[in-house]
């Protein structure tokens, strides 16, 4: 093998606008594969059909050109791979991996409210029930996380630099396909980067834990892991996680504001937020 050329990707989804945090993960995807001469790749994840919105697809764009990002040959968009998800599922259900699930938002919030709360995982309602004759009804499809463990065995990845042993089982069987898209996040994510030939996912801390999951599904379907940089998210001003309430502004309004698009990539860089950004 020649030189290991880096390729890395950033992956909104046009449900809204986007925000600081987005341009500072962005960015760190973007300078990781071009300071090695590497491939960034923008990839558009909408296979929300009810949350996702062409106008955020264009205001996306013109928010990284504005920041000064470039990527690399064509946009993917997820909702135009659906078939491969499809397939992969088939896979998957055939090798018994999967149930459907019946579950209404309403009736998986009521048993998860008791007693652990916060780390409460699906409680395997529909886990083993015979489900033929229901098939007619609105259901998503789970993988059984426990049978998937069993069937790969241990596995670890690489997160800058730094070994991490998997342990999706603390994810609980999660949701593979929903009820109005044939495809989850977690399955798509993982299909794709490998498709692209992600080497280097670049992406905030606060999709460490779904690496677990990620991880476990390359296994399942024989693809590559790339190597993950898992960042800190970006503080807000009194040194917490940038959240709503720091009144930060969309990066379309600081563009349409006039703020130099490139000065603030280069603040972000730093780990500076833009002077006048936030209500003080
Ligand atoms: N599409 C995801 C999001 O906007 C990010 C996917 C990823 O980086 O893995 O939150």
């Amino acid at each position: 093998m020649g030189a290991a050329m880096i390729t890395s990707r950033f992956a909104p989804s046009p449900t809204g606008r986007l925000h600081l945090g987005h341009a500072f993960s962005a960015i760190r995807a973007h300078d990781l594969a071009r300071g090695r001469g590497g491939t960034f790749l923008l990839r558009i994840e909408d296979i929300d059909g009810t949350r996702s919105r062409p106008e955020h697809v264009e205001t996306i764009m013109a928010d990284l050109a504005w920041l000064g990002l470039t990527w690399d040959g064509p946009v993917v968009f997820q909702s135009d791979r659906l078939e491969v998800y499809a397939a992969a599922l088939a896979r998957l259900r055939g090798e018994g991996l999967f149930y459907p699930c019946f579950c209404t938002r309403a009736e998986i919030a009521e048993a998860m409210s008791a007693p652990h709360g916060a780390t409460a995982i699906y409680p395997g309602t529909c886990r083993g029930v015979d489900a033929r004759d229901r098939m007619g009804e609105p259901h998503c499809w789970r993988l059984d996380m426990a049978a998937a463990v069993a069937r790969t065995g241990q596995q670890v990845w690489n997160d800058a630099g730094e070994t991490i042993r998997a342990v999706p089982e603390e994810q609980g069987d999660v949701v593979l396909a929903r009820k109005d898209a044939p495809a989850s996040y977690h399955l798509a994510v993982t299909i794709d980067d490998a498709a692209q030939g992600v080497t280097d996912v670049v992406r905030g801390r606060d999709l460490f834990e779904v690496t677990h999951v990620h991880r476990l599904l390359q296994a399942l379907l024989d693809l590559p892991t790339p190597r993950y940089h898992h960042h800190e998210l970006l503080a807000g001003p009194d040194g917490e996680r940038l959240a709503k309430r720091h009144g930060a502004p969309t990066l379309a309004s600081l563009r349409e504001g006039g703020m130099d698009g490139r000065a603030l990539a280069d603040d972000l860089r730093r780990g500076q937020l833009p002077k006048g950004a936030f209500r003080t």
